[in-house]
């Protein structure tokens, strides 16, 4: 795909109806959960395929103007990511990682044969809409602006092909602290009725799709009384890969630290690289294989498994206490979190908040 050489130049036209300060700042003080309000601004490119990329814009945060034909709501070409900005104690903002989130979007973006954005430009997408929304990133404890970068298939055409007419986006919501009573152990279900991906499908990209196909398992996790659902492989259906929204983590009595393997349908989890390295720095062994559901089952109950976890950029890490499927119950969802887990969270929260110092260059002014 082509792309344009030259940084983009972005014309910046700020908002008749931003929210004035008082109203902002009550709204930030109050309870912000998870992408319910967003900020006033947003940011727009357009992809054509015979300019490339053009027309970079931040403007008024409001609906799209989409033609009914547009392929994104025919045949799904639409691609995301998710990734946070850090309002530190001196008060400047930084993000975590996002040539890692850049790149990312850039495999998901070939899986779904939509362009590649340079890996500058959607950085510098996030500076953008930082420089006018800056008194949007938060300051309580805890609290982030959740960026969502997406693009959509824009092209008004029915045929089925790689549109010819992208645009990509990126909106920004402020969220509060993930847990805000406290770390909690939660329960998450084991879905052996559905995969969420497929050998050679696109499980690796970030994509709409995947989530519409883990909604109906999601749904009946809750109704189980648990937070999220566990996906086995999709092939022999014996192996663990990720929950609905985050990777999975087992730690060992003996100090190993296990994660299923990069498998090829599974999300390579900035949250989890991260973890990974934070893990052999502290010299514990790390091993990303495959982990079939018996071990799982069997470590637990044989306490040979001390602790399990789940991590992503939304709740960072997550204690799980107990997994459930159709005939069985492992874990004790009253059991504490466990220590490695809290300390592996510590330990990432506070590089990212600021409280820590950043040894592996992973925090970005924005
Ligand atoms: N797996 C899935 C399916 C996800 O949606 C996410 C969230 N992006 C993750 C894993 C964790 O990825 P990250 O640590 O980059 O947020």
């Amino acid at each position: 795909h082509a792309s344009t050489a030259a940084p983009l130049a972005y014309q910046v036209n700020l908002s008749d109806h931003a929210l004035g300060e008082a109203q902002r700042n009550a709204l930030l003080a109050g309870e912000l959960g998870f992408g319910k309000r967003f900020t006033d601004h947003m940011v727009a490119i357009q992809w054509d395929k015979d300019r490339g990329w053009h027309d970079a814009q931040v403007h008024a945060y409001g609906p799209l103007s989409l033609d009914p034909a547009a392929a994104v709501l025919h045949y799904g070409q639409e691609i995301f990511e998710g990734i946070k900005a850090y309002r530190h104690a001196d008060g400047s903002i930084w993000t975590f990682r996002p040539e890692a989130n850049g790149a990312r979007l850039q495999r998901s973006a070939a899986r779904l044969a939509l362009p590649q954005l340079p890996v500058d430009e959607f950085v510098e997408s996030l500076r953008q809409l930082v420089a006018v929304d800056h008194a949007w990133v938060p300051s309580a404890p805890e609290s982030s602006l959740y960026f969502r970068p997406f693009m959509i298939a824009s092209e008004a055409f029915l045929g089925v092909r790689a549109a010819q007419v992208a645009t990509y986006y990126v909106i920004a919501s402020p969220a509060g602290a993930y847990f805000a009573k406290g770390v909690a152990p939660v329960s998450i279900w084991l879905s052996e009725d559905y995969a969420r991906a497929a050998k050679g499908g696109t499980g690796a990209a970030k994509c709409g799709g995947n989530y519409a196909a883990s909604l109906l398992p999601q749904q009946e996790a809750q109704a189980q009384g648990c937070s999220q659902v566990l996906f086995l492989d999709p092939v022999e259906g014996k192996y663990l890969e990720e929950l609905g929204g985050m990777n999975v983590f087992l730690v060992y009595r003996d100090g190993r630290l296990v994660t299923p393997e990069l498998s090829g349908s599974i999300l390579e989890g900035i949250t989890r690289s991260s973890i990974l390295q934070l893990a052999r720095d502290r010299g514990m062994t790390v091993e990303e294989r495959r982990v079939s559901i018996d071990e799982w089952k069997a470590g637990v109950a044989s306490g040979e498994i001390a602790e399990v976890f789940a991590c992503g950029t939304a709740a960072v890490v997550t204690p799980i206490g107990e997994l459930k499927g159709k005939d069985f119950a492992v874990g004790d969802i009253h059991a504490p979190a466990g220590e490695v887990t809290m300390a592996l969270r510590r330990e990432l929260t506070d590089i990212q908040h600021g409280r820590a110092p950043d040894r592996h260059g992973w925090m970005a002014r924005l």
